[in-house]
């Protein structure tokens, strides 16, 4: 065990000089929103750079193809936080971990914004899925370092935080998405690299003075002969993994199908390992073990939901360029500006749920329910984008208030989930654990995306009424199915409200 306490480090973190939170809020708060811009400017683009031909500058890939890799990408880059948790852990500490994830995806997008080949394609996914999985869970790790437990201000600070990411998120498609659409896709994802750079300048010039101690602490460091252990591990997976691939490509083994597949199976084989491992551990007490089980249904609910929110800027994004009339109003829509709806309406919509909760106090639904309730959002979603296509067919272009009230829907289904959907991990996961914690929430994320690679294939505008109906069925009758079972689910959490 690492010798600073919980005490020392919020003890060193200058608790005011941000809307009365900790000064190092300010820090991450930043640093947090210009990786989102970073991440959801590029993701805004991402898709039609890969299915646009190469005239109008695209990779000119099959659309199915590349709304599979979208799925896929998203899944490994909440899939790599695993990676990230365990680095923060064991060997840089929280802070270190954000700072280097925040130079690879700078790098990633550096690599999109070279106009160019395939490989740097390729290259720039890899860094940008291992940066964030450093990035991502360690920087709202540090978020809850700088709180002591019984700091009032704790979840105001999760809530301000997660406007920034929401803010990021909103504006980026806005800027990166009309310039990479409009003049050109490689400088759009170079401005994703500019904003990725303001954000380490910042979290360079302010870490000191913000954050104290807070990122510093390596919870559970390697001894120097775990070290040699792990390394030359990761030595052999990394020649194993080479040879794997230099053997299965000039075989034709290694398809882009078994890429998917294999992505598919990871997805879900890597929370159930994880579950198993934390139900057997002989550091679970009995109670933990029964609020494990609580969690499981509440997880795979949230995968469905992540599988609905997700195709937003898959399918979706698709439906907005080729369903949806784009000159509406008397100005011209670019499809990438539909990347914008979900973190608009979650910064207008968040306060008023904020208040919601407030007003009901004890009579909120419990978190069970709400889960419930975001599952049924979501399929909702789903049910009113296949209308355009029920009343008027497939073949005219639709208005694009429908997709503007779809994205409305999903994100009060968000709003109910995703929320507390990272407090409910951490109170329910055994504490032995709770390093891995934020890891373990993004790991639903990760199996949603994992899945959506294997069924986005099925969405053609021929198939869209059936593809809208099942899914956003399938999401209804999960949400009813959980409402039922929801005074049980209540009864194994023990106590955690
Ligand atoms: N949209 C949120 C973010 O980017 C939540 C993502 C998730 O949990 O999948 O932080
Ligand atoms: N609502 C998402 C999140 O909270 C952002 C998005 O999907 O654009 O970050």
């Amino acid at each position: 065990m690492s010798d600073l306490t919980k005490q020392e480090i919020v003890q060193s973190v200058p608790q005011r000089g941000f809307f009365g939170h900790p000064k190092g809020l300010f820090t991450l708060f930043f640093t947090e929103f210009w990786e989102r811009f970073s991440y959801y400017g590029m993701k805004a683009i991402l898709v039609y750079y890969m299915y646009y031909e190469l005239s109008r500058g695209g990779l000119g890939m099959e659309e199915s193809t590349a709304l599979a890799i979208m799925s896929i990408y998203g899944s490994l880059v909440y899939m790599s936080g695993i990676i990230g948790g365990w680095l923060a852990d064991r060997i840089f500490g929280a802070s270190k971990s954000v700072f280097y994830g925040g130079i690879l995806i700078m790098l990633g997008h550096i690599a999109l914004a070279i106009p160019g080949s395939m490989a740097l394609f390729f290259a720039s996914m890899v860094l940008i899925v291992l940066g964030t999985g450093l990035l991502k869970p360690n920087v709202s790790t540090v978020v809850g370092e700088m709180y002591s437990e019984q700091d009032q201000r704790r979840d105001a600070g999760f809530s301000i935080f997660y406007m920034g990411i929401n803010a990021g998120a909103f504006i980026a498609p806005l800027i990166v998405g009309t310039v990479g659409m409009d003049i050109n896709f490689h400088l759009g994802f170079g401005i994703a690299a500019v904003g990725m750079f303001l954000g380490l300048i910042i979290f360079a010039y302010t870490r000191k003075g913000n954050l104290g101690l807070a990122g510093t602490n390596v919870p559970s460091p390697l001894s120097p002969a775990e070290r040699k252990k792990v390394f030359v591990r990761i030595g052999i997976v990394a020649v194993l993994l080479a040879v794997i691939v230099a053997i299965t490509v000039p075989l034709g083994l290694l398809t882009f199908n078994s890429v998917v597949v294999l992505v598919g199976i990871l997805g879900i084989l890597i929370p159930t390992v994880y579950f198993v491992v934390m139900y057997r551990s002989p550091r679970t007490t009995g109670v933990e073990r029964s609020r494990l089980i609580a969690y499981i249904p509440l997880f795979i609910a949230a995968i469905m939901f992540w599988a609905i929110q997700e195709q937003g800027s898959t399918i979706l994004a698709n439906y907005a360029d080729k369903r949806t009339q784009l000159d509406f109003a008397g100005i011209h829509i670019s499809p990438s500006w539909f990347q914008s709806l979900n973190p608009l309406f979650i910064i207008s919509l968040a306060p008023v749920f904020a208040w919601l909760w407030m007003k009901l106090g004890k009579r909120q639904p419990t978190i069970p329910k709400k889960f419930a309730l975001g599952l049924l959002f979501a399929g909702c979603s789903f049910l009113v984008i296949l209308l355009p296509a029920y009343w008027g067919g497939q073949d005219s272009l639709v208005n694009p208030l429908w997709l503007v009230l779809s994205y409305l829907i999903v994100v009060l289904g968000e709003l109910c989930l995703s929320p507390v959907g990272l407090s409910a991990t951490t109170k329910l996961a055994p504490s032995a654990f709770s390093a891995q914690t934020m890891s373990l929430w993004f790991l639903s994320s990760a199996a949603a995306q994992a899945i959506n690679a294997q069924i986005v294939k099925f969405y053609t505008p021929a198939t869209e009424m059936q593809y809208f109906g099942i899914i956003g069925g399938a999401a209804i009758l999960l949400g009813i199915v959980l409402f039922l079972l929801s005074g049980k689910i209540q009864g194994y959490m023990k106590g955690i409200q």
